[in-house]
């Protein structure tokens, strides 16, 4: 693990999980830093891993080998533009925010810097999270060493050749745990409809769920459709619900919903 000062600019949600993999995975506390202008969000990252806080920004960046851009991206400009007074030229950028171009950063810091932009998931805090990375060719095989170290303290890490395959990651990765808890959620209450009560059905839900994923990580050699017709036997129970979810198109609901979410983040660009 690389020895590289960190400043994490945001303290919320993405900069919480990011950070809770790095710690748990040894990455020396002294050596992360995160900003935040609630001293309510500074303090309980601090309780919770120890890692260095403050509600200077720039200080902090200053101090920092990498600084990790963590704010909503309606918020980037102005948080960059803070910035511009800083010589970027030996650090690395990292930013973590959904839709902004990797080139617009260098307008909004008035210089030209050396950035990856990133797309994790939140569940990244567990240790199971999927980055995708993208780096122009002008970056360095240690700064891209540097990040992916960084990122896969929280999981997994793909790099992607053009940058607008980033939002096809947002599609697949980012925004797609959501589609799992979605999926989750809407079995546990047809559970409740039939009579079990919430707990039971929860815990038959999740553990089925964690049991086909770990199913379709551990037998790479077969098809989605392999894994599914061997629990499908022909006229069965499974095949009377797997019948029921063709017949309502959930592939192409699923192709919409992924489209669409592909057509926001180009819309945030
Ligand atoms: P969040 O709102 O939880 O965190 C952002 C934090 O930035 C907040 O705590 C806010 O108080 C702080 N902030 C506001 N102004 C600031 C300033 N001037 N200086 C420093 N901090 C400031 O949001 P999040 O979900 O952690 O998302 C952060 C970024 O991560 C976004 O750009 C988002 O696109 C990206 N992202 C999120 C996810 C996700 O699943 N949530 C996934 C991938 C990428």
């Amino acid at each position: 693990m690389t020895q590289a000062k960190v400043c994490f600019i945001g303290a919320g949600n993405m900069t919480r999980s990011i950070v809770s993999g790095l710690i748990n995975n040894g990455y020396p506390t002294e050596l992360v830093h995160a900003t935040n202008p609630s001293q309510a969000k500074l303090d309980a990252l601090h309780a919770d891993f120890g890692i260095v806080v403050s509600n200077d920004n720039v200080k902090a960046a200053e101090q920092a080998d990498v600084i990790v851009l963590s704010v909503k991206p309606q918020l980037m400009q102005q948080v960059c533009e803070q910035m511009q007074s800083l010589n970027l030229s030996n650090k690395l950028v990292i930013t973590i925010a959904a839709g902004i171009p990797a080139a617009r950063y260098s307008e909004y810091f008035n210089q030209s810097i050396n950035l990856i932009r990133t797309m994790p998931n939140t569940p990244t805090q567990l240790g199971f999270g999927m980055t995708g990375l993208y780096a122009d060719n002008n970056i360095s095989e240690v700064h891209k060493a540097i990040c992916q170290q960084l990122m896969q303290s929280g999981g997994k890490v793909v790099w992607v050749e053009k940058e607008e395959e980033l939002n096809q990651v947002i599609a697949l990765a980012g925004s797609s745990p959501a589609y799992f808890f979605l999926f989750i959620e809407s079995m546990i209450e047809t559970g409740k409809k039939m009579g079990m009560d919430e707990a039971k059905a929860r815990a038959l839900a999740e553990q089925a769920a964690l049991g086909a994923a770990q199913m379709v990580i551990q037998n790479q050699d077969l098809s989605l459709a392999e894994l599914r017709n061997n629990v499908t036997s022909k006229g069965g129970t499974t095949a009377q619900a797997i019948e029921t979810f063709e017949q309502g198109d959930l592939r192409g609901l699923v192709d919409k919903a992924m489209n669409n979410c592909v057509a926001r983040a180009e819309e945030m660009a």
